[in-house]
């Protein structure tokens, strides 16, 4: 166990994790909970297990076969912080367009590992298409549709496949596609046992079995253990707990995390914060996707965005400052304050690509927005910056707190850029520019 100094300056605090604590390239804390152990898988030159932060991950919604549009989307993920992008390679067109769609990517000046998202047809496509199969990072494999009559053999294709362009796969279980032959001989089996299982632990238990042999099966045709990723999708809050838990009991392959089928709007980010906040604050999960269902013409990035602020919420990873914000009441006048918070917000995550580059560990900042004198100096002083704003018959001030000490009070109708010009001196001093 390791034991470091963190915190503000003039408020160090020492923090006693509870088992391995690392801090990322970019002074990050991580495996601040106990990490469930297990081995390294590299996709694409980034490492997924217990030894490293746990990664975001997301999915384009594009038409794979139309390469510029997928590329676009994949830019953007990437830019929103998704580390790994999935593609879905569902057909000839799909598999053809890859290595199109993959130089496109790189000639908008980003770099990120593409998965290819394969069901039914992997086993064919991975061998006609070579090129495609060789610039994939990695391929994920549903053991549930990859053929029943020659399941076995079609599953062995795409392993060797990957063994020969040396590429990592997911075999990943959905409850919605499950191995159907596995899942009747084992409810056959338990309706014979001497006293039955209940027919939901019988389920739960098929679609481990199927994640199991298919990594078994996956080594005995000559994949390496540490090329093998599990997942087991579920699309009920209690029930992927159950499932991750025995999962991760039986074996020590990393976990790819996620509600499958979240669903839309705040229904499905509260779900998927509720699920992956369950198994992530247990040690389990090593790379996670907030399985969103976009509004017509929304933005697929928000996906990124809520896995992100999962993580950050969890204390787990950091990646941009934070805004604590009151939620306002009949103290408050107007829904100044609010529009304030919202702006701070929108203007820290936008400075973010520059600010990471520039300014490593300033993704820990806390900045508190405060609607009036009640919570709000108090709130202010526990932030690395605070304002708090007049409420109802105060006084038309803001002071504004800087590392637990008044530093200013604001008045007047330019309240918000001074604050900002008092914030933007602050990152410039407090996390200074990397050389
Ligand atoms: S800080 Fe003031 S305005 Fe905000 S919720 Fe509390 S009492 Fe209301």
């Amino acid at each position: 166990m390791s034991l470091f100094v963190g915190g503000r300056a003039g408020k160090l605090a020492i923090i006693i994790p509870k088992s391995d604590s690392t801090r990322d390239p970019k002074g990050n804390q991580v495996g601040f909970k106990d990490r469930r152990n297990t081995v390294t898988c590299f996709v694409g030159g980034v490492p997924i297990g217990s030894g490293h932060p746990i990664v975001v991950q997301s999915m384009t919604n594009t038409d794979t076969a139309d390469p510029k549009s997928t590329a676009e989307q994949v830019v953007a993920l990437a830019r929103a912080g998704s580390t790994l992008v999935r593609v879905t390679v569902n057909n000839d067109a799909a598999a053809a367009a890859v290595p199109e769609l993959i130089q496109r990517v790189t000639d908008l000046g980003v770099t990120v590992p593409i998965i290819g998202d394969f069901h039914y047809n992997g086993h064919l496509l991975l061998a006609k298409y070579p090129a495609c199969a060789a610039a994939l990072a990695k391929y994920r494999i549903n053991p549930g549709n990859v053929g029943s009559r020659h399941r076995d053999e079609n599953f062995r294709t795409i392993v060797q496949v990957a063994i020969g362009h040396d590429k990592p796969v997911r075999i990943g279980v959905n409850w919605g596609s499950l191995d159907q032959d596995l899942l009747t001989s084992m409810m056959d089996a338990n309706a014979k046992a001497a006293a039955p299982r209940d027919a939901k632990d019988v389920y739960m238990e098929a679609m481990i079995e199927s994640a199991l042999r298919s990594a078994a099966l996956a080594e005995e045709t000559g994949l390496g253990h540490d090329r093998i990723i599990i997942s087991a999708k579920i699309s009920q809050v209690q029930d992927l707990l159950d499932c991750y838990r025995r999962l991760a009991a039986r074996c020590d392959y990393p976990l790819h995390l996620g509600l499958t089928e979240a669903g839309l709007g705040m229904k499905g980010i509260v779900a998927t914060t509720a699920a992956l906040s369950l198994v992530l604050e247990e040690g389990i999960g090593d790379t996670i996707r907030a399985s969103l269902t976009p509004s017509p013409g929304g933005d697929r990035t928000e996906e990124v965005l809520v896995a992100q602020q999962v993580l950050q919420s969890l204390g787990l990873r950091s990646f941009t400052p934070q805004v604590t914000a009151c939620p306002g009441c009949g103290r408050t006048t107007s829904t100044f304050f609010q529009k304030m918070a919202e702006d701070i917000q929108g203007y820290l995550r936008d400075q973010m690509p520059l600010w990471r580059e520039r300014h490593p560990g300033v993704e820990e900042m806390k900045v508190a927005v405060m609607g009036c004198v009640v919570n709000g100096p108090g709130e202010s002083k526990h932030a690395n910056i605070g304002i708090s704003l007049p409420g109802t018959a105060e006084d038309p001030k803001a002071p504004v707190y800087v590392d637990g000490a008044l530093r200013v009070t604001l008045k007047g109708e330019e309240i918000v850029p001074e604050f900002l010009a008092i914030l933007n001196d602050y990152v410039e001093s407090r996390y200074p520019v990397s050389v």
